[in-house]
């Protein structure tokens, strides 16, 4: 698998990223995309179907290519996979897809990358069901304290949502998480992964280096440690 550098930045979450020196980048392929990780220096890749993309007459076909893909060794993680209330099938379905994904993932020992919109109690009664070994990572988190260390007491990681962690408000509540729990990302949005580094390094006050040597703490804790 490609890794991240001592000194780079990491951004968790990338949908079409491009190379950016001194940047690592975890890019997420869709299912439905059709498309295969590459070999490049600078991004490792997730692989999963996305609940938006998912409906009853593409189902199988994009789960065979979970099966077949994910296995790949430049993918390391599967995701993102989840739930949402607003966009997506039955609700049926994405459960359905979901477990599938996550007994995927228990057997390659990857991890999984979640996007999960309102289902919460679906999210965590997945969870308790399946008691998954590998950890999972919800992406795109803008919620309170509470959920987050509902998701974190399950050992969960938490990636924050840019628009929502980039805003003053967003300050407290990452002060008030473990802070080997989290992570940054853009999304693939046009937003500078260093501008998040630098207002959520000052929030903990740990200055950039050594909020870049957290994160990358973090990346080894989710992605390799076993
Ligand atoms: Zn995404």
């Amino acid at each position: 698998m490609n890794y991240p550098q001592p000194g780079d930045y990491i951004d968790l979450h990338t949908h079409g990223a491009r190379p950016v020196k001194g940047v690592f980048k975890v890019e997420t392929i869709m299912a439905h995309e059709e498309r295969i990780p590459e070999k490049t220096t600078d991004l490792a890749f997730t692989y999963g179907i996305h609940p938006w993309y998912l409906d009853e007459s593409n189902h199988n076909r994009l789960l065979a290519s979970v099966i077949k893909t994910a296995a790949d060794p430049l993918i390391i993680a599967v995701g993102e996979a989840g739930f949402d209330k607003i966009k997506g099938p039955s609700m049926d379905l994405q459960r359905k897809t979901f477990e599938e994904q996550v007994i995927i993932a228990e057997e390659l020992n990857k991890p999984v990358v979640i996007h999960c919109v309102r289902a919460w109690d679906e999210l965590l009664r997945v969870h308790k069901r399946l008691h998954p070994k590998l950890p999972w990572l919800v992406h795109g988190f803008r919620g309170n304290k509470d959920l987050a260390m509902q998701l974190i007491s399950k050992g969960m990681y938490i990636s924050f949502w840019f628009e929502f962690i980039l805003k003053p408000e967003s300050s407290e509540l990452v002060r008030s998480l473990p802070k080997e729990k989290i992570f940054i990302e853009t999304d693939g949005a046009e937003v500078d992964i260093r501008d998040i580094y630098n207002k959520v390094s000052s929030d903990l006050g740990l200055g950039l280096d050594g909020f870049k040597k957290l994160i990358l703490n973090n990346f080894k804790g989710f992605f390799i440690k076993r």
